[in-house]
């Protein structure tokens, strides 16, 4: 018998790199008219590095005393900034003493008790209240790691301001092609949902031609942006890498993560998952869908 034309696609997107979970998911792939993309570890490698390590002034606060509190507190996240941090500690040849009472924020950060201190590590707005004595000092700063393009990650210890990372991720190649063709495919240029700072979110989405920008989302609110447009009756493909990308996900008429430093849960979650890590698979299983659907009558 031929193979039914839904389940040779899946073959074929497997041949592409990309894993389609079930026939109703390589259908829906071709019906998409909207595209969500988050921004690190999916428009970006998901492979940053620390670029800036800047502690604030004060007793024991030294730019390797800053990295271990950081690293400490980090090292049970699988986030890539926290991964980031973990390799510039090591790549320093620093100790880490081990976290206990580990807590993931996702879109905020972690927290965690590195013997008798609480170590804060995320963003720095969500960090640090509006008003506090040091805001003005630290907010210099962190504009400063912004407009150059970096994520700036605000470090708490015991609740008082320590110092501030500045982080730096590369454009995956390809991101700006994958756009152009989201839009020519669609019909519409892609959103950018992300749960990074506003201005490194415009930064990149003018590098890659993007122009509806929501920053500093949390995953409920990249749910919220999915439900506006499935409100006004677009079908909404989200892609995504992190735990944070997984309720918008789930919401969306249809969701891909990214597969090789993707999270558990957002593998789980999606409905397809790129194994061989290019975004340009993404348009490239909407044509085959496409194609596929032709043929099913
Ligand atoms: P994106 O939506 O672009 O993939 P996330 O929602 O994962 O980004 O993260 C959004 C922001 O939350 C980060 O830019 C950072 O400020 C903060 N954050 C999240 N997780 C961590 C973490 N493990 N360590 C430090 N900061 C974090
Ligand atoms: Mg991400």
């Amino acid at each position: 018998a031929t193979m039914p034309p839904l389940l040779s696609a899946i073959a074929n997107a497997g041949r592409h790199g990309v894993l389609v979970k079930s026939a109703v998911v390589m259908e829906r792939l071709g019906q998409v008219d909207t595209v969500a993309l988050d921004k690190t570890g999916t428009l970006t490698e998901g492979a940053p590095q620390v670029t800036a390590v800047r502690p604030l002034p004060g007793a024991d606060r030294d730019e390797e005393s800053l990295l271990t509190w950081a690293a400490a507190a980090e090292h049970p996240s699988e986030h890539p900034l926290a991964r980031a941090i973990v390799a510039a500690a090591r790549a320093r040849g620093l100790f880490l003493p081990a976290a206990e009472e580990f807590a993931a924020s996702p879109g905020t950060g972690v927290r965690a008790t590195v013997g008798a201190t609480r170590i804060d590590v995320g963003a720095p707005a969500r960090l640090l209240p509006a008003g506090h004595p040091a805001a003005a000092e630290i907010g210099a700063l962190v504009t400063e790691l912004e407009d150059g393009g970096q994520t700036a990650v605000l470090v708490l210890r015991d609740g008082a301001p320590a110092g501030v990372l500045g982080i730096a991720d590369r454009l995956r190649p390809g991101a700006a092609a994958t756009v152009a063709a989201l839009r020519t495919l669609t019909g519409r240029a892609p959103m950018l949902v992300t749960g990074d700072n506003p201005r490194a979110a415009a930064r990149l989405a003018t590098e890659v031609g993007i122009t509806d920008v929501r920053a500093g989302l949390l995953p409920q609110d990249k749910v919220g942006a999915v439900r506006e447009q499935e409100t006004a009756g677009r079908r909404v493909l989200v892609v995504g890498d992190g735990v944070n990308d997984a309720p918008a996900l789930a919401a969306a008429h249809t969701g891909i993560a990214m597969g090789r430093a993707g999270s558990d849960l957002a593998l789980e979650t999606a409905d397809a998952v790129i194994v061989r890590d290019e975004l340009a698979t993404v348009p490239a299983v909407i044509t085959l869908s496409r194609a596929a659907r032709r043929l099913v009558t």
